[in-house]
Order: structure tokens, then sequence, then C-alpha cells
């Protein structure tokens, strides 16, 4: 029931703006959230870089209203890679972009276009993309968008929902050579007749799920803080005698963070999820939603743990 408010309160661009400004919430973004802008994203990455960790960016717009709106949140990217490039931080740091950011919503083709180029800066960089996963009315379309990449920049990552009843079945098509998919529990609110709403059945789906993955012939990307989750990760890396080069964690910036230098020092790939721009209030509040006290806490300024 909480959880269904504060998603709910995350989608109010009204409210949006009103906590946006407070120096309170301010203050619990920045333990989140990189910064506002591409100085302070390349800023966050280089010391995440230097601790041995990998990253994925992602840019914070707000709804994406206009074909306008689309095309800034393209061009956003496409500096951001060449940046990352100059800088030095690729092939270390890669992008996460959501289609409903590109224009999705007003234009299937649009998007897919934006996102074309999107993935030809990242190859130009060294990189590479992974498309977000959100709400599950977007699910087949992003699929197929996905699937269109990929005849160019085979390197193009997927996002799969473990909550989503559907997920085995994209988890047997999507774990082929090459292919590289993040497996994460989903965060959105969603109806019983599409998701499994108990924790424990998006557990249970969430290892069935990995099971495929860690099996098949691509390239599984375990995203998740869950203790239980990453031993039974760990546990199928060593089942399926994958190399420690042949799957990897990802976490989300400021969250657990002594596990991430663990699983890094014990030699795991763990790419750290690192989001940057103004419209934070979102985000944040999706996290809140997860873990009410986790967030809580750096609101009073008690010290960073993991
Ligand atoms: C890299 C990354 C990318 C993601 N991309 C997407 C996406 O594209 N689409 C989407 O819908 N969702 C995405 N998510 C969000 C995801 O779907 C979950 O909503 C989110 O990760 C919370 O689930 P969890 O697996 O971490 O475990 P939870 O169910 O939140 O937590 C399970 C247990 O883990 C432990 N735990 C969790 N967090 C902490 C903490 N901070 N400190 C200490 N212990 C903790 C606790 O024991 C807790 O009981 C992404 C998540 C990550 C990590």
């Amino acid at each position: 029931m909480l959880r269904s408010v504060i998603l709910a309160a995350a989608d109010s661009s009204r409210l949006g703006r009103l906590v946006s400004s407070a120096s309170l919430s301010k203050n619990v973004a920045s333990r989140f959230v990189a910064g506002d802008d591409v100085d302070a994203a390349l800023a966050a990455a280089r010391e995440l870089a230097d601790d041995g960790l990998s990253i994925t960016l992602d840019h914070l717009a707000s709804d994406t209203a206009t074909a306008e709106d689309a095309r800034a949140t393209r061009d956003e990217y496409v500096t951001l890679l060449g940046r990352l490039r100059t800088a030095g931080l690729t092939p270390a740091a890669e992008v996460s972009v959501k289609l409903s950011a590109l224009g999705q919503r007003l234009d299937e083709k649009l998007s897919y276009e934006h996102a074309l180029a999107v993935c030809a800066a990242a190859a130009e960089a060294g990189t590479s993309v992974t498309l977000d996963a959100e709400d599950h009315t977007t699910t087949d379309s992003t699929l197929e968008i996905l699937s269109d990449l990929r005849k160019e920049y085979p390197s193009t990552g997927a996002v799969l929902q473990a909550y989503l009843r559907r997920t085995e079945g994209d988890c047997r098509e999507l774990a082929t050579a090459g292919s590289r998919v993040r497996l994460c529990k989903g965060a959105y609110a969603e109806p019983e007749s599409v998701a499994f709403t108990d924790a424990l059945d998006i557990d249970k789906s969430f290892v069935r799920c990995l099971n495929i993955l860690m099996s098949g012939e691509g390239y599984p990307m375990v995203a998740t803080h869950d203790p239980r989750l990453i031993a039974i990760a760990e546990d199928r890396a060593r089942w399926f005698d994958r190399s420690a080069d042949e799957y990897e964690f990802q976490m989300l910036y400021g969250m657990r963070t002594e596990e991430q230098a663990r699983l890094a020092a014990s030699g795991n790939i763990v790419r750290v999820y690192l989001p940057y721009g103004t419209e934070w209030y979102g985000y944040l509040l999706r996290r809140l939603a997860e873990r009410p006290t986790t967030v809580v806490r750096f609101g009073r300024r008690i010290p960073k743990k993991g």
C-alpha cells in the first residue's frame, strides 16, 4: 500500500518540483545521484573507475512530452558518450537509456532512430548501451526495438524484470551468444495479471530466470542488492563454470557500497548504475519505495555504509 502511494508520487511532476527545491531532499539525493550535469557525472564515474568498478550512466530526464524533448535526450547521451571517451572512461563506463525518454510513447519509430544514434555514439566511444526496462505496457515494444538495434549493434543490452510472469520466456529468447541481459526484480507498480506481487514469488522467479541466463550462451548482468540472490548467482556461476569475465553484478550508486567493494575485490566485475541530472525526484522516490530506511537514514546525515 505504502509502496503504491510512493510510486504514484514518483510520477507526479507538481510534487516533484516542490520536493526537488527542498534542501533536505537535495541532501538525500546527493547520496544516490551523481549531480546535475555531465561534469558531475564524469567526476563520480572517475571515482568509481578508480575504485575498480564499472559504470552505467543514466540521464534523469523529465517526462518526454514532445519530439523536441526526445531529441534533447538523444543529444544529451551523444554528448555524454563523447565526453566519456575524451576522459578515457570507456569501456569501463557504458550508458543506460529509457526508450520513453527518447519518445517511445509519442512515436516508436522516432525512439528507435534516436536509440540508433545513441548506439552509434557508444560504438564510436568504444562502449555499449543498455535499454532500461519500464512498465509492462512497453515491454513488447522495447524488446522489438532491442532486436532491431542488435542487428547493427549486437552488444546493446536488454533488461528483464523477474516480477513479470512473461520473463522466464524472455530469458530463454535472449540467452543467446553475445546477448547482454540485465536481470532485476522490477521497480514499477504492476497488476497481478501480469506480475508476481508476493516478494517470495518474485525471488523464486528471479532464481529461475538466473538459471536460464547462467546456463545459456549470453552475458548475464545480475542487478540486485539482495544478499541471498547474490549468493545464489555466485553459486550458479561456479556451477555453470563461468569465469569472472562471463557475467557481472550490478548495483545502484550509493547502495550497499561495501558489498560492491567486496564483490570487486574477490574478482567479480561490478557495475554501478550512476544517475545524474536535475530530474532526480522520481528516481529517488522509487528507491524510497523499495527501501525506506536506507533513504531516510541518509537524509539524517548518518555516515555512508554498505
Ligand atoms: C543496476 C540496476 C539497474 C536496474 N534497472 C532497472 C530497470 O531497468 N527497470 C526496473 O524496473 N528496475 C530496475 N532496477 C531496480 C530493480 O528492479 C529493483 O527495484 C531494485 O534493485 C530493488 O530490488 P533488489 O533486488 O535490490 O532487492 P530488494 O527487494 O530491494 O531487497 C532485498 C534485500 O536486499 C537487501 N538490501 C537491499 N538494498 C539494500 C541496501 N541498500 N542496504 C542493505 N541491504 C539491502 C535487504 O536484505 C533486502 O531485504 C535496477 C536495479 C539495479 C541494481
